[in-house]
C-alpha cells in the first residue's frame, strides 16, 4: 500500500527538534547519526528528516521522499518505535 506524501509542511519541524526524545530512547546524541530510507535510498543524518510531533506520537521523515523512516508513540508506560521505513541506524558508541 502507498502511503500518501501529500503531507502539510506547515505542521513540519526539523528532527533536531525531537533530539531529546531520541536521546531518551537510544541514550545517545542521534541528530547527527546516519541513516538510510528504506523506500527511495537516500542517506543522511537523522536531524535533516521531516519531524512532525502534533499528531499522536511523532513521524520522521524522508526529507528527499516523504516517506515515513521512524515513527514513535510514548505511552505513560513504553515507548514503541517503528523503524521499517529505516535501512539502518548507526548509533556511536561511547568511549569509556
Ligand atoms: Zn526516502
Amino acid at each position: 500500500m502507498e502511503e500518501t506524501t501529500d503531507i502539510n509542511r506547515e505542521l513540519m519541524l526539523d528532527a533536531n527538534a525531537t533530539a531529546g526524545l531520541l536521546y531518551e530512547i537510544f541514550g545517545v546524541e542521534m541528530t547527527a547519526a546516519p541513516t538510510e530510507c528504506a523506500h527511495c535510498g537516500n542517506e543522511d543524518e537523522l536531524g535533516t528528516l521531516l519531524a512532525f510531533t502534533r499528531g499522536p506520537g511523532v513521524i520522521l521523515r524522508c526529507s528527499a521522499c516523504e516517506n515515513i523512516v521512524l515513527r514513535i508513540v510514548q505511552t505513560p508506560d513504553e515507548t514503541i518505535l517503528d523503524a521499517r521505513g529505516a535501512v539502518y541506524l548507526r548509533l556511536a558508541r561511547a568511549r569509556t
